[in-house]
Formats: C-alpha cells, sequence, structure tokens
C-alpha cells in the first residue's frame, strides 16, 4: 500500500488543518484527539510519511523509531500522566483493517486522567 498524502494527519503535518497541539519536536508531533474517548486522550505521530507501525519499523531509521517512542514518554509527562507525576495511561495504535485504523499515517493513542478500563472491548 502506498503512503496517502491527503490523509487528515499529513494536512495536520503540513499545517493545512489546525490541531490542539500538545508538543513537538524533529520527530514527532502530538495533539489532542478531536473526538477524545477518555478524559485525556493525546496522539503522538511521526513526522515521517508511515502508514502503520509495519511500515515504520521496516523504513524508518533507528533516530526515528527512538524519536517516536521518547517523544511518547515526553508527552505523558507534559500531560500530567506519566508515573512519576501522574496515575499512568494506556498507549495503543491500531494497523488497518482488523485493528480498526481509521487515519493511514502512524500514530499511537494516548489514554489517561481516570481509570481507562477494559484493554479490549
Ligand atoms: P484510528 O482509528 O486509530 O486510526 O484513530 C484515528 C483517530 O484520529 C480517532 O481517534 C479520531 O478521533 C482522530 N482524529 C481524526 N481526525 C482528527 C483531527 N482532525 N484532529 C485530531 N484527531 C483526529
Amino acid at each position: 500500500m502506498k503512503y496517502d498524502d491527503n490523509n487528515i494527519f499529513a494536512k495536520i503535518l503540513r499545517g493545512e488543518i489546525p490541531c490542539k497541539k500538545i508538543y513537538e519536536d524533529d520527530y514527532v508531533l502530538s495533539f489532542h484527539d478531536i473526538n477524545p474517548q477518555k478524559k485525556i486522550h493525546a496522539l503522538v505521530i511521526p513526522k515521517g510519511k508511515y502508514i502503520d507501525l509495519d511500515d515504520f519499523n521496516a523504513k524508518a531509521s533507528d533516530k526515528e523509531i527512538v524519536g517516536l517512542m521518547k517523544g511518547i514518554s515526553i508527552v505523558a509527562k507534559k500531560l500530567g500522566i506519566s508515573l512519576d507525576i501522574g496515575k499512568g495511561y494506556r498507549t495503543l495504535s491500531n494497523l488497518s483493517e482488523h485493528g480498526g485504523q481509521e487515519v493511514p499515517h502512524l500514530h499511537f493513542h494516548l489514554f489517561g486522567g481516570e481509570k481507562v478500563g477494559r484493554m479490549v472491548e
């Protein structure tokens, strides 16, 4: 599958659509989910054009991979849900049809600010 340059997160990265930004560095952009499922629901996306986690792990550089992984923890700290200052959170990434992925640009969800419940409905 080819990366779709017109997906909504690509447009956010290009600044064509606004987002409620939480954090940005050379490797990631993080913003609040437009339709929050929990008290805190953030998204962390890599700046590179990757469709999903498998695509990312196959093609991204080591720096990009480390940047994304560390970015998740940086954002959790900023949101006050990391364990040193908060009570924890859940992160997940949906992959394709069975994973329920809607936006074809890799993203990690961060849910927190309250107990997030069962792992899989
Ligand atoms: P997924 O089903 O894992 O692909 O999740 C896509 C997520 O993107 C959903 O939770 C949507 O609510 C969220 N979303 C879609 N459009 C936007 C947007 N413009 N800004 C922020 N979040 C969005």
